[in-house]
């Protein structure tokens, strides 16, 4: 009987699965909730682990979006909302959006190359491309749109005051003087804002007239655009009035239909400042859920601009420096998307503030790599020993306990190399024989209890590199002679995972 039904099975499994990946799971619920619904309570229930269910969601799609600064390129941070917005969007047949917020040329200018590898970036790391790629700085138009429309609606003014001066205001909820200026007047401010022959930048900004008497200092008619005459990488000076990111997010939320924004709880008043903006327009604003941060103790001391400066230094080589937490080093690293996805996912949304070990990262790319990590040999100090007595010249050993993967044909010659610490007694050689100090073969079966040591008969000196905090160590040895290709995971005896890199072993974690 079990074997009539199980191919049974498994074909409409396979049928399920198919239909996940074409139609998202979403559509395979509605398929179970008429034919099956008992089998949704599980379900149900198994998503609740994870990540909680996207409030007033309805019937909608949701559409997400992602937003980072390419000012440099990705790090571990940013892979929590990529991986949050990613799953929220496949699980419910809902889009992402990737959106570049590059509107600030003064303080965080953006970084050319950033905008090839974050795409790339997103892509592995959610394991689907973004539904769409908003770059802010090409939607200028947009923007200077919505703040003349804003103008003209008595909405947003021209403020002519310095710095220091609107700061008192703002303190003893005083309107500034130009707050009462009319509309022709902004209007004509306005355009002095964009002539090159206006106003210079930090002499005028536009604010939004979302009124002085705010409880919340943050809220008072903030400004919502500036000057900036440092060129733009990608659209140069085109542009001489600039969207500060409150403003630019704000419109740009709207006119791509974001339906959830998933924040930091420190951007709450960005939350509130907006809002009043899209009351002013009439708009809905996106249901918003807010997490606390989350600080990896190892990665707690790396800002963007810092290394940057330091790469320029040298004191890192490059962005994918295993040293560093950015995307690129933890990919070289071999830490796998999946890892970060299960990582991110089973922390969940929570609002507290935690701090979590590495470990716990690590822990979840054991369980990624595990599965597909041959095993190989790398002895450590290595000492020769010359064998002598009867034993085989050639063994198969099994590459991978569990998993079907080609076995290591070992050709044994004359001599074998252990590490100097497990020399100069008698131990056995994994899988192969029981040997004297001397390098006698004594018993080809295990015979008593003596240590089992790992050992290489043909390999090559390697160096393999681990990083830790900011040190690079080396470790020079034999590795077992093998025909994978640059980029494989192997598990090491004794050591832990590795990587194969070009020139010699990167370790990932042990
Ligand atoms: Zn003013």
């Amino acid at each position: 009987m079990g074997k009539v039904i199980a191919p049974l099975v498994a074909k409409e499994v396979s049928n399920a699965n198919r239909l996940a990946e074409e139609k998202g799971v979403v559509h395979i619920r509605q398929i179970l909730e008429s034919v099956a619904p008992e089998l949704l309570e599980k379900k149900e229930q198994k998503r609740r682990e994870g990540l909680p269910e996207l409030p007033n969601l309805g019937s909608k799609k949701p559409v997400l979006r992602f937003a980072p600064n390419p000012n440099g390129p990705l790090s571990f941070g940013h892979s929590r909302g990529l991986v949050i917005n990613g799953e929220y969007a496949k699980d419910l047949d809902g889009e992402l959006i990737l959106r570049f917020d590059d509107t600030d040329t003064t303080v965080k200018p953006p970084m050319l190359s950033a905008y090839e590898s974050i795409p790339k970036q997103q892509e592995e790391l959610c394991g689907f491309p973004a539904h769409r790629i908003v770059i802010a700085s090409e939607r200028m138009d947009e923007y200077h749109e919505y703040a003349k429309k804003s103008i003209e609606t008595d909405f947003a003014y021209i403020c002519t005051c310095s710095g220091d001066d609107f700061r008192e205001f703002r303190l003893k909820n005083e309107n500034c003087p130009c707050r009462t200026n009319s509309v022709a007047k902004n209007l004509e401010l306005w355009d002095k804002m964009n002539r090159v022959d206006g106003f210079n930048p930090g002499e005028a900004v536009l604010r939004m007239k979302t009124g002085m008497e705010q409880k919340n200092p943050a809220l008072r008619d903030w400004p919502a655009a500036r000057i900036q005459i440092n060129p733009h990488p990608r659209v140069g000076d085109k542009w001489r009035v600039w969207p500060l990111l409150d403003f630019q997010s704000a419109i740009e939320d709207h006119l791509q239909g974001v339906t959830h924004i998933i924040r930091g709880k420190d951007l709450m008043d960005s939350t509130r400042k907006q809002k009043l903006l899209y009351e002013h327009f009439g708009w809905t604003y996106p249901e918003t859920i807010y997490w606390g941060r989350v600080k990896v103790h190892e990665f707690g001391s790396f800002s963007t601009s810092q290394m940057k400066k330091d790469i320029a230094e040298g004191i890192f080589v490059d962005w994918d420096d295993p040293r560093l937490p950015t995307l690129s080093a933890l990919f070289r690293r071999g830490i796998k998307p999946e890892a970060l996805r299960s990582f991110w996912i089973e922390l969940g949304l929570t609002q507290k503030d935690i701090a979590v070990p590495l470990s716990t990262l690590y822990s979840h790319n054991t369980k990624a790599i595990e599965p597909i990590a041959p095993r190989l040999a790398f002895v450590r100090n290595p000492v020769k020993i010359q064998l002598s007595g009867k034993y085989p010249s050639n063994l198969s050993l099994s590459s991978h306990p569990e998993t079907e993967m080609d076995s290591r044909q070992i050709i044994i010659q004359s001599s074998i190399f252990v590490e100097k610490e497990d020399s100069d007694k008698p131990i056995r050689l994994k899988d192969f024989c029981d040997i004297s100090a001397d390098g006698v073969v004594e018993s080809i079966d295990r015979s008593d209890k003596r240590p089992i040591v790992h050992w290489v008969s043909q390999g090559k000196e390697t160096t393999l590199k681990i990083a830790e905090d900011k040190e690079i160590n080396e470790v020079t040895g034999i590795l077992e002679t093998h025909a994978y290709p640059k980029g494989t995971i192997v598990q090491l005896e004794r050591i832990g995972y590795a990587i194969i890199e070009d020139d010699g072993l990167l370790m990932v974690h042990d």
